[in-house]
């Protein structure tokens, strides 16, 4: 069991609380370390047995879902569908005002975003798929010429699909640093 990530040295076994006082049997040392007998104000409430950090239960939280965020989709489930690329209306919307968009006008005097790319468009397949990576993205738009669509087109939806999804994912993630559970 990990009580979580040590701010200092990042491992994720080595932080136990600390247990201020005389303890009147043996405490649990996977959760427990002692501190001393000495107990006064503003004691640190966590410590880590490998590098000596010594500090709050808020900074070893902060440094878990950093330490987790960062590095593996496993511990943070909820967090992994925001790293995937995915068509949105929003994304729609944005590419229907681009100048892109503006300038390919044969094409968008007889379609519209969402009647290609949306839920109920010509290639709503692609509607329906989230991506890990933006290569395995730009080869789904790609697939079959593209489905007839111009090239600086997906190419510009692509743009604005990446960049609104970087935008989230910074956004959810200043979100998470600022949480405090306790
Ligand atoms: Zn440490």
């Amino acid at each position: 069991m990990s009580i979580g990530n040590c701010p200092n040295c990042m491992l994720d076994n080595s932080i136990r609380r600390i247990f201020w006082g005389l303890p009147l049997e043996q405490p649990d040392l996977e959760i427990y370390t002692l501190g001393g007998c000495v107990v006064g104000p503003k004691m640190p409430e966590m410590k880590c047995i490998e590098c000596g950090w010594q500090g709050s239960k808020i900074e070893v939280n902060k440094a878990t879902r950093m330490r987790r965020f960062t590095w593996t989709d496993q511990d943070a489930p909820g967090i992994t569908i925001l790293k995937k690329f995915k068509i949105t209306h929003e994304a729609l919307e944005a590419l229907e005002n681009s100048k892109t968009w503006g300038n390919a006008q044969s094409f968008h005097s007889k379609y519209s975003p969402q009647s290609i790319y949306g839920p109920e468009g010509e290639l709503n397949w692609l509607w329906d798929l989230s991506w890990d990576s933006l290569e395995d993205m730009r080869g789904d738009f790609y697939a079959n010429m593209g489905g007839g669509v111009p090239h600086k087109i997906i190419d510009e939806l692509i743009q604005i699909i990446s960049s609104k999804t970087t935008k989230k994912l910074t956004s959810e993630f200043i979100k998470i640093l600022e949480f405090r559970d306790e």
